[in-house]
């Protein structure tokens, strides 16, 4: 068994279509159209991951969205009929881990959940400090310890855990909504400029990257990520 999987989608066909799909690849899956429904199953059943149409005749898909990540760290693919920046970055501050613009071929959906996956475990399973950039950046976990070329670095409370999360997923931006709540659990006003504060703070404590990519890359008009992919 490779995992359960929800697929929260009321147009059947459809459904019933990632279905197939997924159940070929050897995945357990749950299939609903309702958005209440999916908030039960996904409580009751515990699934790897769930698919989630934007577009859900009862609850909208972004509050179903937002109810699952207010108690859970399943892993989100949000499916959208919309391709715009906006709706893009709307997703990802709903806290999806992925988005698939309608419409889309089902093998394209069968690879991005493998590949959800696959990032999930690994973040699990990681055990001791993690290695960015070919050993630039040292994340000790255990230790609290941040090194930059073998020399730790002193973050406070806040920059600590802004760098945890760009560096769960190298390469994933994260607004600075997510990043927020992530390090105080709550949205304040001006967040953003603080955000963007303890970014340049960060930077400067980080220092340059000799693989000439900045530690934090800024993604213009949606956020940042870490530029450093992680050492095997
Ligand atoms: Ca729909």
């Amino acid at each position: 068994m490779r995992g359960t999987i929800l697929v929260v989608e009321d147009e059947t066909k459809l459904r019933d279509l990632v279905r197939s799909f997924l159940e070929r690849e050897g995945f357990a899956v749950l299939t609903t159209g309702s958005g209440a429904e999916a908030i039960t199953l996904e409580e009751h059943a515990e699934p790897d991951l769930v698919v989630l149409d934007l577009g859900l005749p009862d609850i909208p898909g972004d509050a179903v969205a937002k109810e699952l990540r207010t108690r859970s760290d399943v892993l989100l693919l949000m499916l959208t009929a919309r391709a715009s920046e906006e709706d893009r970055v709307h997703g990802l501050e709903l806290g999806a881990d992925d988005y698939l613009t309608k419409p889309f071929s089902p093998k394209e959906l069968v690879l991005r959940v493998k590949a959800l996956l696959r990032r999930g475990r690994a973040a699990n399973e990681a055990t001791g400090p993690a290695s960015y950039g070919g050993g630039t950046l040292e994340i000790d976990e255990a230790k609290h310890e941040v090194r930059v070329d073998g020399k730790p670095v002193n973050l406070s409370p806040t920059e600590w855990s802004v760098l945890e999360t760009l560096a769960r997923w190298p390469g994933r931006v994260y607004s600075r909504y997510e990043l927020v709540n992530s390090a105080r659990g709550y949205e304040w006003e001006g967040y953003e400029r603080v955000v963007d504060s303890h970014v340049k703070n960060l930077r400067r404590k980080l220092g340059g990257s000799r693989t000439g990519r900045s530690v934090i890359e800024t993604v213009v008009g949606v956020g940042y990520r870490l530029g450093l992919e992680r050492d095997k």
